[in-house]
Parts: C-alpha cells; sequence; structure tokens
C-alpha cells in the first residue's frame, strides 16, 4: 500500500523517537537546545589526551539530549575509512544517567548491522556479567572505542582511533559515569594512555580525571578463554562494593 506524505511523515518521526529510545532518551524538552554541529563535535584530535572536556553542556540540558545530538551529529562521520565499509556508526545504547559505563573495543558484524554495541556473543555474556553484579543492561551504558566497524574484525589503525576519540570523550563528558569498566586490552590502553598489557592493568582502580576506571578482559577473550572468568568476576566484584550495590 502506498502511503501519503502525512503517513511518511509519522513513519519517520515514529522511527526517530524509537532511535532516541534506544539512545536512552525517555522524554523531549519542549525547546531544544542548539544542534552540536558535527565539525565541532568530530575533529579529529591530533594527539590524544586523557583529560576530559569541561561537561558539554554546563547548563540545564540533559546529557540525553546532548548524546542523541552527538549521535545524529556524527551519524555520517567520514573523518575515516571506516566509513567504507560499515552498515551504520554504532554509537551507544543504555542509560545516560547511569553510574557505570562499559567501553569495548569496536563493532563487530552483529554490532554493524544491529546498530548497537554488544549484541552478538561477546555482548550475551556482557549481559550475564552486569545481570551477576545486579544491574540489568538498561542500566549502564554500553559504547566502544570505535564507532564503525573494522574490515574483518582486524585491530583499529591508529588514525581510526585519532579519528573517533574526541567523540568517545564527548560521550563520556555527556555520561560523566561514576566508574568506566574498560573491556579488554584496546579499551583499556585507549583510556588510560598506556601500552600496559591488561593483565597487568586489571584487577584495580585507575583514574580517569574524577572516574574510575576498571579494566578487565574482554567478554569475546573469555569466549576463547573460559578459565579467565573468575578474574573478571573479581574485577566486577571491585566495582560492585565501590557501587554499593552489595
Ligand atoms: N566487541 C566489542 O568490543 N564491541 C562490540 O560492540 C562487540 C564486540
Amino acid at each position: 500500500m502506498k502511503r501519503d506524505a502525512g503517513g511518511e511523515a509519522l513513519a519517520a518521526v515514529q522511527s526517530y523517537v524509537r532511535y532516541l529510545q534506544r539512545l536512552g532518551v525517555t522524554a523531549l524538552p519542549v525547546t531544544l537546545p542548539p544542534p552540536i554541529r558535527a565539525e565541532a563535535a568530530v575533529q579529529p584530535a591530533s594527539t590524544c589526551s586523557a583529560v576530559l572536556p569541561p561537561q558539554v553542556a554546563p547548563t540545564e540540558v540533559a546529557p540525553a539530549i546532548r548524546l542523541a545530538q552527538l549521535a545524529a551529529a556524527v551519524h555520517d562521520c567520514r573523518k575515516c575509512g571506516l566509513h567504507r565499509g560499515r552498515t551504520q556508526v554504532v554509537f551507544g545504547t543504555g542509560d545516560p544517567a547511569a553510574a557505570l559505563v562499559f567501553v569495548g573495543e569496536a563493532p563487530g558484524h552483529d554490532e554493524d548491522v544491529q546498530g548497537e554495541p554488544f549484541v552478538g556473543a561477546a555482548g550475551q555474556l556482557l549481559n550475564r556479567i552486569i545481570a551477576a553484579i545486579g544491574l540489568a543492561r538498561e542500566q549502564v551504558y554500553i559504547l566502544n572505542v570505535i564507532k564503525c566497524r573494522p574490515p574483518q574484525n582486524r585491530n583499529p589503525q591508529p588514525d581510526e582511533i585519532a579519528a573517533c576519540w574526541p567523540i568517545l570523550q564527548e560521550q563520556l563528558a555527556c555520561l560523566r559515569p561514576r566508574i568506566i569498566c574498560a573491556l579488554g586490552a584496546f579499551a583499556a590502553q585507549t583510556l588510560l594512555q598506556t601500552e600496559e598489557r591488561i593483565s597487568r592493568l586489571r584487577g584495580r582502580f585507575h583514574r580517569l580525571g574524577d572516574i574510575q576506571v576498571m579494566p578487565t578482559y574482554h567478554p569475546a577473550f573469555l569466549l576463547r578463554n573460559p578459565q579467565y572468568k573468575r578474574a573478571v568476576w573479581e574485577d566486577m566484584q571491585l566495582v560492585q562494593r565501590a557501587l554499593e550495590l552489595r
């Protein structure tokens, strides 16, 4: 059946509202703040800095709205070559007011298709890890260092990391969680600006400004090496205690 112009507009609005819901927006303001300009949001950093910018909106603008604006500003990002092979930018999902944020590496095939981080096999395990500390996936925020799928799931390149770094910084500046759980060497090393091995970083909190960072093994690594699940559980218990979840 052919839709009229009104029907198409309604479908577009409904699709956008569903998209905002996936980003964690539960209410819309009557007057919108000025949009974030794509150029401002994704200026490539010449050098990576572990210092977070000040709160993106030192105003009353809700983090969820700023995140939605940022997502809209970068949805067609072409700052690096990964845009050529992606289906879509995988921005991040969850509760924008979450105390706990999980940072992974980069989208894989399933995430690229569905537009949401950690929805494949590693995501199922991450869901169980989150449940084990008494939270639901909807109560945390999940994102990746790299927003577009690298070909054949190869490791992201330095220019790709540099291109994505300002987006990650701005996301974290909006989210301002109490704790970031860095999943795997790549996320931990990028966030903490170190080349230290994950085996030496995990097991204790590090600091990123006033945010505590707990590096732990990546769920995909755990699927291949289940003997490391115990170490992850120890790390998650530290997170659980710090958040007073038990
Ligand atoms: N691995 C990641 O690091 N991120 C995803 O979103 C999926 C798998």
